[in-house]
């Protein structure tokens, strides 16, 4: 799948999990969206491959499709989020969880496609229901398209949120205006 649509999921995986457990929108959604992305580090020409070197080194030790497209490769990705976070941030240790739901929407896309995906790896089974190619039309307007407006339907609380607080910083400001001057 495109990266646009692994992204899409992702964004929409944090929406649902921020909904679920009432935690604070932005930080939640991005860690699902960076989750959606992360399995493609085994391929250095996808979008975060490029983006970060260690991808040739995942590539090589990996292959595209295999340890990183795993459950073994999501969890082993879980922990290390998980002791990162504690370590650095342990307010916002709870992401992990997070960036593990987003990280398993990628797998679940890629088993759309016909090539599938190792579940189960080190076992050579691979998952595949062949509906979607990468890059189509179908992807396109059947997959990632539906994905975006469902985001969009999710963040609309958020945005009308932030739209409110605008308005309001600007009635605030136009006060001061008028009390000045
Ligand atoms: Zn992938």
């Amino acid at each position: 799948m495109l990266y646009r649509t692994h992204f899409a999921a992702g964004l929409c995986t944090g929406f649902l999990i921020a909904a679920k457990t009432g935690g604070d929108v932005g930080p939640v959604v991005l860690a699902s969206a960076v989750g959606a992305l992360l399995p493609d580090i085994d391929q250095p020409r996808s979008y975060i491959g490029r983006k970060v070197p260690v991808s040739y080194g995942a590539y090589l030790v990996a292959g595209h499709r295999g340890l990183f497209h795993s459950l073994v490769g999501a969890v082993g990705i879980a922990l290390l989020a998980l002791v990162a976070l504690q370590k650095w941030t342990p307010a916002h240790s709870f992401l992990w969880l997070s960036l593990a739901a987003g990280y398993l929407s990628h797998l679940a896309l890629d088993t759309l496609n016909p090539s599938g995906v190792p579940w189960l790896w080190p076992l050579k089974l691979r998952a595949s229901i062949p509906l979607v190619r990468t890059g189509s039309v179908w992807e396109r307007l059947f997959v990632s398209l539906p994905l975006y407006l469902v985001v969009a339907f999710m963040a609309m609380p958020a945005l009308k949120g932030t739209m409110l607080d605008l308005v309001r910083a600007g009635r605030n400001f136009a006060k001061v205006f008028q009390l000045r001057f």
